[in-house]
């Protein structure tokens, strides 16, 4: 996607931030083919907006993204898990058929914890396609779910499928916002897109907007330790991160828990008549 073609995603980020959100008046759509409607969120009457997380594999959808999604439905928003392949061949000693059923069933039992969807397209662990069928398919979802937000992976990783996931993530939100583009449901424009803070995907990765995930912190912790590899069966300790994660970005912005997060470079753009 050209940065053209991005520029419309343009939101107002704060500094921290207790809940993605979406102002309810104030808001002027756009007509432009493709563009997300846009326009100063300034209304005091603010809906929870909701959140599609779309990830390489499960784990990382719940174990980087789950606390937003979490929160999102805490406040009410209808949110759903994406994940582009099971991550079935995560296990050192698991054979990939069976380990991608369990990790299928952890997203389902992990996401109904959360009141939130699962959904998966299952390209093989390892081997996501930077293809138009796959951003096709994710299109598809996001003309499904109507998220107004998208949580997904960022390009500074050394793990291919979540630069894959980057990249199919891009061109899908451009995808399902065209009207042009004739699929079986119509065009949705995501407002917001955001990259997720996660172990793999360091280098780069800056984040400008810290979320309050206190009130979902340990639902948030329960639901990922449903997944064997959370503990560190695989040989990282996610539990020991990503909780630990939360007490140190909590530390910084000044809340107890937080995520991290870091948004795309149009969004980061304001459109000002005074200083
Ligand atoms: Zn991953």
């Amino acid at each position: 996607m050209c940065a053209s073609t991005r520029r419309s995603f343009l939101k107002e980020v704060g500094a921290g931030i207790t809940a993605f959100s979406l102002g309810t008046d104030g808001l002027q759509a756009t007509t432009m083919p493709g563009r997300p409607p846009q326009g100063p969120a300034t209304s005091e009457q603010r809906k929870p907006a909701s959140v599609m997380a779309i990830a390489a594999h499960p784990g990382d959808a719940f174990f980087a993204m789950g606390a937003p999604v979490a929160l999102a439905t805490h406040a009410g928003a209808k949110s759903c898990f994406l994940s582009l392949s099971l991550g079935e061949r995560g296990s050192p000693t698991i054979p990939p058929a069976q380990y991608g059923a369990m990790q299928r069933e952890a997203a389902q039992k992990a996401a109904g914890m959360l009141g939130a969807s699962a959904e998966f397209l299952t390209y093989p662990d390892g081997e996501i396609p930077i293809e138009d069928e796959a951003k096709f398919a994710v299109c598809d979802f996001i003309r499904q779910y109507k998220p107004q937000v998208v949580v997904t992976h960022w390009k500074g990783s050394w793990h291919k499928d979540h630069r894959a996931c980057y990249e199919i993530v891009q061109d899908a939100i451009f995808y399902a916002a065209l009207p042009a583009i004739k699929r079986k449901l119509p065009a949705h424009a995501a407002g917001q897109l955001f990259f997720d803070d996660n172990w793999e995907d360091a280098e780069g990765f800056v984040p400008d907007s810290y979320l309050d995930t206190t009130p979902v912190f340990d639902k948030w912790r329960s639901a990922c330790a449903v997944f064997p590899m959370w503990r560190g069966e695989n040989g990282f300790r996610y539990d020991d991160y990503y909780a630990n994660l939360a007490t140190l970005r909590g530390c910084v912005s000044n809340f107890s828990k937080a995520v991290a997060l870091m948004s795309s470079q149009d969004q980061r753009v304001r459109h000002l008549r005074t200083l």
